[in-house]
């Protein structure tokens, strides 16, 4: 009688529906919390149509408008989304999905022939199949929010062509690094005796860090284009930065983020000595190929549908000039730097534990920490800019309901990290 035998019967046992029943609703009640907290920030978007007052220097109506129609528009498709997976895993419960799907594996390893690792193959089909199905039917809702809301509001970059290519090759290399760790896992569980959960443990702990490890080398890279920052004034700064406070920088690269969509964005990773910082092609001024299109003739927008919507990417292109100024992207970098310089990343590993509320909480005030840091580094004036700006080549709607955004948002507010910038900006 080994667990798999009381896996079986699990299936059949007559508590099954109490726990499923605790589970849907525990489920349904979360869903339903953040249901009604994204309904009381969808209302801010409905009710706040002009620029607050105290943010008329900073945004002007049309980037405020552009912004509250995006975010309206997220919303809308949050809850629609969030509806139908909320009722497809009550279904998939309440019509014993999962172990169907068990036994359909169990009924191919059975005419495969599979010999005394019979249950570790059926548990392996099973997972296929589990996240075959999981990416199928969440396709459809990726397509929408590619193709139809990030490419009305102008953030789409990717054709139908790369797309798919995309999720084909994230769904195998997905399989190539689960089907092999899970059947590990599971063989260390069978042969673990009474300290299975400790070896399970040990293991997952370790396979996860050497997937960090080995992230940003070996798999992004399958993803995205990752070239380094060439020569010239602002490699030479950044390295100036890192040094001057012992940041053990040694690349820099420019990914081409330009490639998927707009959106803009910097971070740095690494272990111990060998640090290196990623800057998204986007956030730069001067690198963005979005940029060059406003250069060169609409015709060479690089679109490759065919589609003769003219007068929307002549819009698109008008607005395109975006991107920070170097010292801007040096201030976006002292902030990154900062959460290095006050232990942030390591103090995230460690409470990443504990609940996800607290999270929020402490990686707001990590976020007023590390603009204080840039603050320090001289920096406040272009970090003050450089938000702005960032806000609004994101469309970031800078006014928010209190109790959804402390659920929520892991960074504060726009107007209350500018308030604290602005306390010495002259300094
Ligand atoms: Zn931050």
């Amino acid at each position: 009688m080994g667990m798999w035998a009381s896996l079986d019967a699990m299936w059949e046992m007559p508590a099954e529906k109490r726990i499923f029943g605790a589970v849907l609703l525990f489920s349904w009640t979360v869903y339903l919390w953040e249901t009604f907290l994204a309904q009381r920030q969808r209302r801010i978007y409905k009710t706040t149509t002009h620029v607050p007052p105290e943010l008329g220097q900073i945004m002007d109506s049309e980037t405020f408008e552009k912004s509250r129609l995006y975010q309206l528009d997220k919303s809308t498709f949050s809850f629609w989304s969030g509806l139908y997976s909320e009722i497809e895993g009550t279904l998939i419960l309440l019509f014993g999905g999962i172990p169907y799907l068990w036994r359909v594996s169990g009924r191919f390893c059975g005419h495969a022939g599979f010999g005394p690792e019979y249950e570790i193959t059926q548990s392996l089909v099973f997972l296929l199949l589990a996240t075959l199905f999981s990416a199928l039917t969440g396709l459809p809702w990726s397509l929408y929010n590619t193709f139809v809301i990030e490419e009305k509001h102008g953030f789409n970059q990717q054709t139908l062509g790369f797309f798919m290519k995309d999720a084909v090759k994230k769904f195998i290399v997905t399989q190539c690094i689960l089907l092999p760790v899970s059947s590990l896992l599971l063989y260390i569980i069978k042969i673990g005796g009474d300290y299975f959960f400790i070896y399970a443990w040990l293991f997952t702990l370790v396979v996860s860090l050497v997937l960090v490890t080995i992230y940003a080398d070996y798999i992004a890279p399958l993803f995205d284009k990752f070239t380094p920052l060439p020569e010239g004034k602002l490699k030479q700064e950044i390295e100036v930065m890192a040094k001057s406070i012992d940041f053990p920088l040694t690349k820099v690269y420019v990914v081409e983020g330009s490639k998927r969509s707009s959106h803009s964005n910097a971070y740095f990773y690494g272990f111990f000595k060998n640090k290196r910082i990623v800057l998204f092609d986007t956030l730069l001024e001067e690198y963005s190929v979005l940029n060059k299109d406003i250069l060169e003739e609409p015709g060479m927008e690089p679109r490759k549908d065919g589609e003769g919507d003219s007068e929307e990417i002549k819009a698109k292109v008008k607005n395109k000039k975006q991107g920070c100024k170097n010292e801007e992207v040096l201030a976006v970098l002292g902030h990154e730097l900062g959460h290095w310089k006050l232990g942030h990343t390591v103090k995230n590993i460690i409470i990443s534990q504990v609940l996800s509320f607290c999270l929020t909480v402490l990686s707001r005030r990590f976020e007023f920490q590390a603009d204080a840091f840039a603050k320090k580094l001289g920096k406040a004036k272009d970090l003050y800019s450089a938000l702005i700006k960032l806000n609004k080549d994101n469309l970031g709607f800078p006014v928010s309901d209190w109790l959804f955004s402390m659920w929520h948002y892991s960074h504060p507010p726009l107007l209350e990290r500018l308030q604290a910038l602005e306390n010495s900006k002259q300094d």
